[in-house]
């Protein structure tokens, strides 16, 4: 099968969170299986851009408002990443360094929706299915079936994941005339709720919708931002298919990122390693319990609660355990996080930044990873920090309630709870400084966790048997 995923973020192209670890090793695991599978992304300005070799594949233009935008289409050209990798350049609205947060987004998206149509429209042999993640590809299915110039793709295949349903690209309805013409009697498609939202129009139109976890779209069909009532009309072709992660990446047996590489044979030496280089690097004492959180700092996420948590946590256990931030986002979170250094020196360290290598430290030296989250589509951190050892304490919803069972249980291993409230995160560190205590059992639960198989593998598998549904 012929498959092309378009999306905003490919790792290691460019990476905000999950949907770029998705993008950049489902491909990899479908072309195992024995597929084509491509990548179609914009050109973003990042280092891996300028540090690899690419050969220019089109140019050419699009109609866009009232004027005409140039766009260059270029390849990877060595292609390690074990599928192809495709970024285009709309000229004007991708020579910039990050991936979102620039006022003309929803302009720069549908710029790129458009370029990406208007050069597959132009393909010779073209792709059995088109797999769009998010609402920044999400006018992609509409597109394909109902704008007249690309009739001969309408047979092609479409299906929606969606790793984020709070985001949906709301756009005014005008912008619908930014589109190449379309059957007017289809605008329906392209609202929702007064506006043009392409998230909505995506699942509206897409063969088949997923999400990024079986519980998840559970919880959307309740609330999703506005969108519960499309997904109780839709049910039938949604569905949910949890992530995998890509071994390549996250494996502490060859990650060259980390101190110590280690294994589920040598893994109490191995962590004792990396701990002991993350703790000398914070000036933590190492005897001690390091607990961590890395994640973008947004409600969602909880992160608006850990100020207070974590200083009600040091006020109950004081000089009992390390805790160590990575992340940024929302300032005043920023803010809160940093004022807290000099109150618990020596305790507590934030490092605001987005730094890879530091993450794959942290998951291979900490002893729990905190994931309070109030949504969480899937979730790749708490997979990430099974695979390293790392106990996870989670929020049970979305994709951490498909994936962590709490130790209490016979076949558990991570810390559940219910409630994203200061109390429940303070109680669950308590917990997990008592579990600490049970050097016996904490060995037992590592084991347990570094050979849960979370690989993409079966994921994989199941997007497959999906396609061939349709
Ligand atoms: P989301 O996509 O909602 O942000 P996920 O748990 O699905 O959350 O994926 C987050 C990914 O982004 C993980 O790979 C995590 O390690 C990474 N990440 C998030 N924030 C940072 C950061 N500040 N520095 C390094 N990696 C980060």
């Amino acid at each position: 099968m012929k498959i092309v995923h378009v999306s905003a973020e490919c790792y290691p192209m460019a990476k905000v969170g999950g949907l770029a670890d998705v993008v950049g090793s489902l491909p990899k695991y479908q072309h195992a299986l024995g597929h084509s599978a491509m990548v179609i992304m914009p050109m973003h300005q990042t280092p891996f851009l300028s540090s690899h070799e690419w050969e220019l594949i089109q140019e050419s233009s699009i109609p866009f408002s009232n004027t005409t935008l140039n766009y260059s289409v270029i390849k990877e050209k060595n292609n390690n990443l074990h599928f192809e990798l495709y970024c285009i350049n709309v000229v004007g609205f991708f020579d910039r360094p990050n991936v979102y947060g620039y006022d003309d987004d929803t302009d720069r998206f549908l710029a790129f929706q458009i370029a990406t149509m208007n050069w597959l429209s132009k393909w010779k042999n073209l792709p059995d299915l088109i797999h769009v993640h998010d609402h920044h590809a999400g006018l992609i299915p509409f597109m394909l079936r109902h704008c007249y110039e690309f009739q001969h793709l309408s047979t092609i295949k479409t299906v929606l994941t969606i790793h984020n349903a709070q985001y949906q690209g709301w756009m005014p309805l005008q912008k619908a005339d930014y589109l190449p013409s379309w059957d007017k009697w289809k605008s329906g498609l392209l609202e929702w709720d007064h506006q043009l939202n392409p998230l909505a129009c995506a699942i509206k139109c897409a063969d088949k919708v997923t999400t990024v976890s079986p519980s998840y779209m559970q919880e959307l069909v309740n609330d999703s931002n506005g969108l519960a009532y499309l997904f109780k009309n839709e049910k039938g072709k949604c569905s949910g298919i949890i992530n995998g992660i890509d071994y390549e990446v996250w494996d502490p047996k060859t990650d060259h990122f980390i101190e110590a590489k280690f294994n589920v044979r040598n893994l109490e030496k191995g962590k004792r390693l990396n701990k002991e280089k993350i703790c000398a690097e914070f000036n933590f004492d190492s005897q001690l319990p390091l607990f961590i959180f890395i994640g973008r700092f947004v409600t969602e996420k909880a992160a608006d609660l850990l100020p207070d948590a974590i200083s009600r946590a040091f006020e109950q256990f004081y000089g009992k355990f390390n805790m160590l931030i990575l992340g940024n986002g929302d300032p005043l979170i920023e803010q809160a996080l940093s004022n807290m250094h000099q109150k618990w020196f020596g305790y507590y360290h934030s490092k605001i930044a987005y730094n890879e290598t530091l993450s794959h430290q942290m998951y291979a030296g900490a002893d729990f990873l905190l994931m309070p989250s109030r949504v969480e589509p899937c979730g790749l951190n708490q997979l990430y920090a099974l695979r390293y050892g790392t106990i996870p304490i989670v929020r049970s919803t979305g994709g951490l309630k498909d994936t962590v069972i709490d130790f209490g249980n016979d076949d558990g291993f991570g810390i559940c709870f219910n409630q994203a409230t200061v109390d429940d995160i303070v109680l669950s560190i308590g917990r997990a400084l008592d579990l600490y205590n049970d050097n016996y059992k904490v060995n037992q639960i590592r084991k347990k966790m570094i050979s849960i198989n979370n690989s993409w593998e079966s994921s994989a598998k199941d997007y497959i048997h999906l396609y061939n549904s349709i």
